[in-house]
């Protein structure tokens, strides 16, 4: 495994060696269960979609599937897309029956002419699909939901808006993933396998304590996610709203067709969006990127965001490439 952005083997070679890039350090523990697939010949679809379906069921992951943490109203609703090009993909959102969003996405870009269900009808289909119903608020994000409630009554009854900064607390200090726990953990995965196909997927719960209704970056092809197999690929973690100002994922995903290095675009989309002038503390906002030919890269506009990178010498938990406002 390299750390500079290069997959370790030439990719200009026929005979591909598979890879995969998830977003945060549960990526780590996802990537690993996935790996052995992917390794075996497997299909990157197949690999992206059983990350999401790890995290999607570990309750420890409060900001995807099962665990996540709820709206204002304490409802969960959960948003997810997969992608292998523009001709092959699916979303869905605001599901609220079933935990695994991505996989349903995957339904909705095999069975229908169409890419994107949301709601109610996306939970039909799921139901119609064999999705299993189950119960996505977990007894500790509920109990995290009250307490938030408790403390924030002006907020839970929606007369002010919901402060995302929970009173400078949470960025008072720190460099660690720790300091964006609660508010930014998508699961977001890029995976190539040895025929040297490209697949992503996102999986989210969406912001905590959101407004009902709100639906972030994640499930949208081209903002949370975008895969183009002459391009590469890309993915976003973090304030959803600012990734969808700038169409973030497809930007960089251009950019590396038009022939840039994945870091050269991950830095155009974090400047673009470091240039916006109501940027607030709370924001953060990470993109993961790889080429067709191997190479990959990583950056997040503040410090704390972590990657999981895994190939056939392991899995390692990394720093991202660029960090765009560095001692914030
Ligand atoms: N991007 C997601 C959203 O805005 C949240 C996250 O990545 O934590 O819904």
């Amino acid at each position: 495994m390299t750390t500079d952005g290069t997959a370790p083997e030439a990719r200009e070679s026929a005979a591909r060696s598979p890879f995969m890039l998830s977003t945060w350090s549960f990526g780590e523990r996802a990537n690993a269960a996935a790996w052995p697939a992917l390794a075996a010949g497997g299909s990157s679809m197949d690999a992206v979609e059983a990350v999401s379906i790890f995290c999607e069921d570990d309750p420890e992951i409060d900001s995807v599937g099962y665990g996540g943490l709820p709206d204002r109203d304490g409802e969960m609703s959960l948003d997810g897309c997969i992608m292998a090009s523009p001709e092959q993909c699916g979303s869905v959102c605001a599901i609220r029956r079933h935990r695994h969003p991505v996989s349903i996405a995957r339904l909705v870009m095999q069975h229908t002419p169409h890419i994107m269900l949301a709601g109610e009808g996306a939970d039909d289909f799921a139901d119609q699909h064999g999705q299993q119903v189950e119960e996505l608020l977990a007894p500790r994000a509920r109990e995290a939901w009250v307490k938030w409630k408790q403390e924030n009554p002006d907020q839970a009854r929606g007369v002010r808006p919901v402060d995302r900064d929970r009173g400078g607390q949470l960025f008072a200090s720190g460099n660690d993933e720790s300091r964006w726990k609660d508010l930014h953990d998508t699961i977001g995965v890029l995976a190539i396998d040895e025929q040297g196909t490209l697949a992503g997927a996102c999986s989210t719960s969406g912001m905590p304590w959101k407004v009902p209704g709100r639906v972030g970056d994640s499930p949208i092809i081209g903002h949370g996610l975008y895969v183009d197999p002459y391009g590469g690929a890309a993915v976003a973690t973090g304030t959803g709203e600012l990734v969808m100002a700038i169409c973030g994922s497809f930007l960089a995903v251009e950019l590396m067709r038009g022939g840039a290095m994945p870091r050269d675009a991950i830095t155009e989309v974090l400047d673009r969006i470091a240039s916006r002038s109501d940027l607030k503390p709370e924001h953060q906002l990470a993109v993961i990127a790889l080429r067709p030919d191997g190479h990959w890269g990583s950056g997040a506009l503040r410090p704390g965001f972590r990657l999981a990178a895994s190939d056939a010498g392991g899995h390692q938990l990394l720093e991202p490439e660029i960090v765009r406002l560095p001692g914030t």
